[in-house]
C-alpha cells in the first residue's frame, strides 16, 4: 500500500471515529455509533498491519479472530455492574500498549545506534510516562472497584511530596536522556519504573465516590498516551484516535466533576477522596422509618397523576429495569404520567441508568436530566426511588461535613410522597446515612427491587 493510499485509508477511519462519537450523543443512535467506530478501528488496524508489513495476512486474520472472540466473550459475560472495572482494565491495556510501543521504538534506535530526533525523543518520553501511569493507575482502579483491595483512600504522611518528587525525577531523567549524547539505558528503565510507581501513588489516595472521575481521567490519559505513541511511530490515525479519546475523556471528567461538585484541578492534584467516605450525615438514633407494603405502594401508584422514577445502582443489581417499564405502562394506562430522573453519577458508570432503561425499551423522551426534572419535583405526586441512595441524599445540600456535600442531587424529597425500594437501611456507595429515608413523607418498600416491583405489578393489575 502506497503512503498516499495509507493516509487516505486513515482519513476514512478517522471520519468513521468522529461520526461514531457524534452518534454516541443519544441513546437512540449510540449502538450504531459504536459499530461505526468499530469499523473505523478495524480498517485502521488492518491498514497499519498491511502497510508496515509487520505480519503476514494470515496472522492478521488469526489476530483479528482471536481478539474479536475475546472481546465478544468479555462483552457478553461482564455484569453491567462490573462495567467500570472493565473500562478501567481496557484503559490500562491502552496505557500498557503505549508504554510498550514507546519503549520498543527507543530500544530499537539504541540497538541500531541511531540518533533519535529531539521531537521523537520527547514524544517517546511522554509515551513512557503517560502510558506507565495509565497502566498501573488503571490496575489500581480496577482492583479497588473489583474489591480485590480496599476501596477506601490509602494515605500516608508525605505522600503528595513523594509523588511530586517522583514526578520531578521522571522529568529530570527524561531531559537527561534527551540531552545526553551517550547511549544510556538506565535513565530509560528508571523513567519506566518510576512512572509505574507514580501511577500507583496517584490512584491509591482516591476512593469512595471519587472513583468515577478517576476512571474518566485515566481514560483520557490512555488517549493522550496513544496520541504520543502516534507521533513516535508517525501514525496519523493513532494521533487522531488518541486525541479523540484524550479530549473526550477530559470532557467526561469535567462533566463528572461538576456532577460530584469537584473541581478538575482538585482531581488532577490528587488531594481528593482522602477524607474517607465513612462519616454519618446525621445520627439516625431516635428517628423512625415507615415501611409500606406492595399493596399500599400499588394503590399510591395507581392513583398518582405525576410519577417520577429515580433509578440508582440497586436497580442495576436487581436487574429491575423491565419491571420498572411494566409499572410505567400500568400507570400510563390509568392516565398517569411517568418520567425518569437520571442523575449523572447514578449507578457505577456514566450512562449506566440510560443503558439499562434503553435495554428495557423505555422511550428516550421519558428520560430527564437532573437539571430538567428538579424544578418539577414539587408537582410530583410520587417519587419512586429504585435502588438509589447517594444521588437522592438531601444531606448533600446541607451537611458541610458530609463526603458528598455540595454534590447536586435529584430532589426526591420535594415530591408530595416518596417510595424508596431497597433491601435494608444499608448505606450506598459513599457509605453514609440518608435522611430522606426518615422523611415523614417517605415510605420504605423493603426487599429486592425486582421482587418488590413484581409484587406491586401484580397488585396494580388487580385494582
Ligand atoms: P448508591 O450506591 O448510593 O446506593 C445503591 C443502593 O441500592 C444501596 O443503598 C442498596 O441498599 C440498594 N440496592 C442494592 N442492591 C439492591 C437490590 N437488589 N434491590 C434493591 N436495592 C438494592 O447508588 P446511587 O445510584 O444512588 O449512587 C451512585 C453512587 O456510586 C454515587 O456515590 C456515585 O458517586 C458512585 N459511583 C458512580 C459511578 C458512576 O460513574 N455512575 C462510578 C462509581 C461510583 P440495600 O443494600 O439496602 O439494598
Amino acid at each position: 500500500m502506497s503512503r498516499a493510499t495509507e493516509q487516505l485509508v486513515y482519513l476514512v477511519a478517522a471520519v468513521l471515529f468522529i461520526t461514531g462519537l457524534q452518534r454516541l450523543q443519544s441513546p437512540a443512535t449510540a449502538r450504531n455509533g459504536n459499530r461505526i467506530s468499530g469499523v473505523g478501528m478495524l480498517i485502521a488496524v488492518v491498514a497499519t498491519l498491511l502497510t508496515m508489513e509487520i505480519v503476514t495476512p494470515m496472522v492478521i486474520v488469526a489476530g483479528l479472530l482471536a481478539g474479536s472472540a475475546v472481546g465478544f466473550w468479555m462483552a457478553r459475560t461482564v455484569q453491567m455492574t462490573a462495567m467500570p472495572q472493565m473500562v478501567a482494565l481496557l484503559n490500562g491495556f491502552g496505557g500498557a500498549a503505549s508504554l510498550l510501543v514507546g519503549g520498543a521504538e527507543f530500544l530499537k534506535s539504541e540497538l541500531r545506534a541511531e540518533q533519535i530526533p529531539l521531537d521523537t525523543g520527547i514524544t517517546i518520553q511522554l509515551s513512557l510516562l503517560i502510558g506507565a501511569v495509565t497502566f498501573t493507575g488503571s490496575l489500581i482502579a480496577w482492583a479497588k472497584l473489583q474489591e480485590v483491595m480496599t476501596g477506601k483512600p490509602i494515605v500516608f504522611a508525605g505522600q503528595k511530596a513523594l509523588s511530586a518528587a517522583l514526578a520531578l525525577a521522571v522529568v529530570g531523567l527524561s531531559v537527561y536522556q534527551l540531552m545526553t549524547a551517550e547511549s544510556l539505558l538506565w535513565p530509560f528503565y528508571a523513567v519506566c519504573a518510576i512512572s509505574l510507581l507514580l501511577g500507583i501513588l496517584l490512584v491509591i489516595p482516591i476512593g469512595g465516590a471519587d472513583m468515577p472521575v478517576v476512571i474518566a481521567l485515566l481514560n483520557s490519559y490512555s488517549g493522550i498516551a496513544a496520541a504520543m505513541t502516534g507521533f513516535v511511530i508517525d501514525n496519523s490515525v493513532l494521533i487522531i484516535s488518541g486525541a479523540l479519546v484524550g479530549s473526550s475523556g477530559i470532557i467526561l471528567s469535567n462533566i463528572m466533576c461538576k456532577a460530584m461538585n469537584r473541581s478538575l484541578a482538585n482531581v488532577l492534584f490528587g488531594a481528593f477522596g482522602a477524607a474517607g467516605p465513612t462519616k454519618s450525615l446525621k445520627s439516625a438514633a431516635g428517628l423512625s422509618v415507615r415501611s409500606v407494603s406492595p399493596e399500599d405502594a400499588a394503590i399510591q401508584l395507581a392513583y398518582a397523576q405525576n410519577v417520577v422514577v429515580i433509578p440508582g445502582y440497586g436497580m442495576a443489581v436487581a436487574q429491575a429495569q423491565h419491571a420498572v417499564r411494566e409499572i410505567q405502562e400500568l400507570i400510563e394506562k390509568r392516565g398517569g404520567e411517568v418520567k425518569y430522573a437520571v442523575h449523572p453519577v447514578a449507578g457505577r458508570m456514566p450512562g449506566h441508568m440510560n443503558v439499562l432503561l434503553a435495554e428495557a425499551n423505555v422511550p428516550y423522551d421519558k428520560l430527564r436530566d437532573m437539571d430538567d426534572i428538579n424544578p418539577e419535583m414539587e408537582r410530583c405526586d410520587v417519587a419512586v426511588v429504585i435502588g438509589a441512595n447517594d444521588v437522592v441524599n438531601p444531606g448533600a445540600r446541607t451537611d458541610t461535613s458530609s463526603p458528598i456535600y455540595g454534590m447536586p442531587i435529584i430532589n426526591a424529597d420535594h415530591a408530595k410522597s416518596i417510595i424508596v425500594l431497597k433491601r435494608s437501611m444499608a448505606a450506598g456507595f459513599a457509605g453514609i446515612e440518608n435522611e430522606l429515608f426518615y422523611n415523614p413523607r417517605t415510605s420504605m418498600l423493603f426487599g429486592d427491587a425486582k421482587q418488590s416491583l413484581t409484587k406491586v405489578i401484580a397488585e396494580m393489575k388487580q385494582l
